[in-house]
Parts: C-alpha cells; structure tokens; sequence
C-alpha cells in the first residue's frame, strides 16, 4: 500500500527536532522517522539526542515527494482512493471544457468508482487519452445540444 506523503511545510525551517518531534510533527510515526534517517535525511550531529534541523528535514521531504510523483500515463487519471494512475471505468471520460483551450477530465476509477479528475489541454486529448471515449460537457454544446431536433 502506498504511504502518505508529508507536507514539507509543516516542518520550521528554523528549529531543531529531535525524532520523536519531527514524528509528532509531521504526523507519522517515530519509525518512519529512522526510515528517513536511512533514506538520507542527515541530522545535525551524531550526539545524542539526535537532532534535526528544520530546513535539512523539509528539503529532504520536498525531494522524497518529488521522486514520488507519478505521473499519469496515457489513457490514465490519478485517482486518489487507490493513490495511483487508474484507467477510467468503461474507457468512459467526460471533458469539461474551462478555457477554450483546455479543461477537465472526469471520469470513474475503474477499480474503485472514484470519481478522478485530471487537467487536460484539448489540443492533447487524443495524444494523452488514446483509445478512451471522450464526451464533451461543454456548456454552450449542451445548450445547442437542446436546440437540435432529437
Ligand atoms: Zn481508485
């Protein structure tokens, strides 16, 4: 299962932590703080306690999450029940159109039915949803829609 991703933000860039205060707080556990130790993340000094300072700990988190981020493939919306880039439910995606431009993709997660939402510009549409049946929710084609004879 995927881990949750700490904002980096929540660490002051000018104090000192020892483990059991960056644990609290960034919200996980002590643990995952010795997993941070392993992964990289350098404390000030190998006195004891071990400290951290602030803006060490929040640079290596920015880092952590960056190398994280996965990127949607084609055909594929992040979906953020499952945490990964999930294909939409019967090849099925509604495009609202924001801009003339570009817009939103909606569309179903087809593993859990969540719905799943990613920006897309229209002129990328075929590139990045290939083989996915696109419905155009535009407003103003909707409205037209209701003047055509059935
Ligand atoms: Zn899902």
């Amino acid at each position: 299962m995927a881990k949750r991703r700490v904002n980096p933000n929540v660490v002051k860039l000018n104090r000192n932590y020892d483990t059991t205060q960056l644990a609290t707080c960034c919200g996980v556990h002590k643990n995952t703080v010795l997993n941070w130790r392993t992964a990289g993340l350098e404390p000030i000094d190998s006195s004891k306690p071990i400290l951290f300072h602030g803006s060490v700990v929040r640079e290596f988190l920015k880092q952590r999450n960056a190398k994280r981020k996965q990127p949607c493939g084609p055909g594929k919306l992040y979906c953020f029940s499952c945490r990964e880039p999930r294909r939409p439910a019967l090849g099925f995606v509604e495009y609202v159109l924001v801009t003339q431009k570009g817009g939103n993709l909606k569309a179903f997660c087809e593993t859990c039915e969540t719905v799943m939402h990613r920006k897309i510009r229209r002129a990328d549409l075929e590139a990045k949803m290939p083989g996915v049946e696109v419905q155009f929710a535009d407003r103003q084609l909707r409205l037209i829609g209701t003047l055509l004879p059935p």
